[in-house]
């Protein structure tokens, strides 16, 4: 199957052992390995497919311990490298009781904002079908030149390119520089995937519509992605748009469904990029990236909730 190569940070969340507690509040914390771009090479070698990592982790405890999952995932692990002076990423996340999520960064800088271009796995990223990446990258040098060359090795070797915009403002100097910077890129990429809140936050408006959606097309974009959570999916393409409804499960922590439904979306587009220009085939797709969605809401954090290949099928099939 076609690789899927992922680009970013990977870190470790620390997440209360009571919920509904403010960070001061909370009695103590529980180590759960996170970072959009690791969870999504996870999930995808998770459904059989293939998958590497590309970033940079401390040379700490914490970093190895970090690369020791990715491998024991069967994600291929020679794009990482070790900073020998920064820790790796911590960023202690609670769910508060009003539903608020509360984030605390330990970035001072960390590891993984100190990619260098050079250090990059050039033959790693040439050998990629999808080349994917979220914004958090950009945010810092010598990261953001890092990533910028390895979106443009990626599209020069022919890969797709696939953009989470994974908006986190806390990281951001301001709210400004965060929209510019995520729009700075946005037309170099071939899939785009955003929640609901990302495209208000993106658009500035208040609805989510399709007008609002569409208006975030560019002429190269081949395939647009909104998601909504519990009530599913929205995609635009410039031939076609539409809806594809969620699957019904008790969630008890929604973290990682995102890149869970990105990882199922990019394992099927690895193996078969034609799918996009299809309804048909791409509405299948996106179903199947649901399922996988909305089974990660089922268990607590976000790596030990990615479902198999079989976990996913059961569920389609049973709800049909
Ligand atoms: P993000 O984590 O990026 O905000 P969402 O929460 O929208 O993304 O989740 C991605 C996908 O996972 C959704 O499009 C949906 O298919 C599935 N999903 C998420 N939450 C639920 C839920 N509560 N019930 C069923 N499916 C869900």
């Amino acid at each position: 199957s076609g690789l899927v190569v992922s680009f970013g940070e990977m870190l470790i969340d620390f997440v209360p052992t009571a919920s509904g507690v403010s960070l001061a509040e909370a009695p103590g914390f529980l180590k759960a390995p996170g970072g959009a771009p690791a969870n999504v090479a996870i999930a995808v070698t998770r459904l059989g497919g293939r998958s590497a990592f590309i970033g940079k982790l401390g040379d700490d405890e914490f970093g190895h311990m970090l690369a020791g999952i990715l491998k024991q995932y069967g994600v291929i692990a020679e794009g990482i490298n070790f900073d020998q002076g920064a820790r790796t990423a911590l960023a202690f996340v609670t769910l508060r009781a009003d539903g608020e999520r509360e984030f605390m960064f330990y970035r001072n800088p960390s590891a993984d904002m100190l990619l260098k271009p050079e250090e990059l796995n050039l033959e790693l990223i040439r050998s990629a079908k999808v080349f994917h990446y979220g914004s958090i990258s950009l945010i810092v040098q010598p990261c953001r030149s890092a990533h910028l060359m390895a979106m443009q090795v990626a599209r020069d070797a022919g890969a797709l390119l696939s953009y989470d915009p994974n908006l986190r403002l806390a990281l951001w100097p301001s709210v400004e520089e965060a929209r510019e910077q995520i729009m700075s890129i946005w037309d170099k990429a071939d899939l785009i995937k955003v929640s609901d809140e990302e495209l208000k936050f993106l658009t500035g408006s208040d609805e989510i519509d399709d007008a609002s959606a569409m208006s975030l097309l560019h002429p190269n974009l081949k395939l647009l992605l909104v998601t909504l959570g519990e009530k599913g999916c929205r995609y635009y393409t410039k031939n076609f748009y539409g809806h594809v409804e969620a699957f019904h499960v008790t969630a008890v922590d929604t973290t990682g469904a995102g890149d869970s439904f990105v990882g199922a979306l990019l394992c099927k587009i690895a193996d078969d990029r034609s799918l996009i220009e299809e309804e048909v085939r791409l509405r299948e797709a996106i179903k199947y990236a649901n399922a996988c969605g909305a089974i990660t809401t089922t268990k607590k954090g976000a790596i030990p909730a990615l479902p198999s290949h079989s976990e996913v099928l059961s569920l389609m099939k049973g709800s049909q």
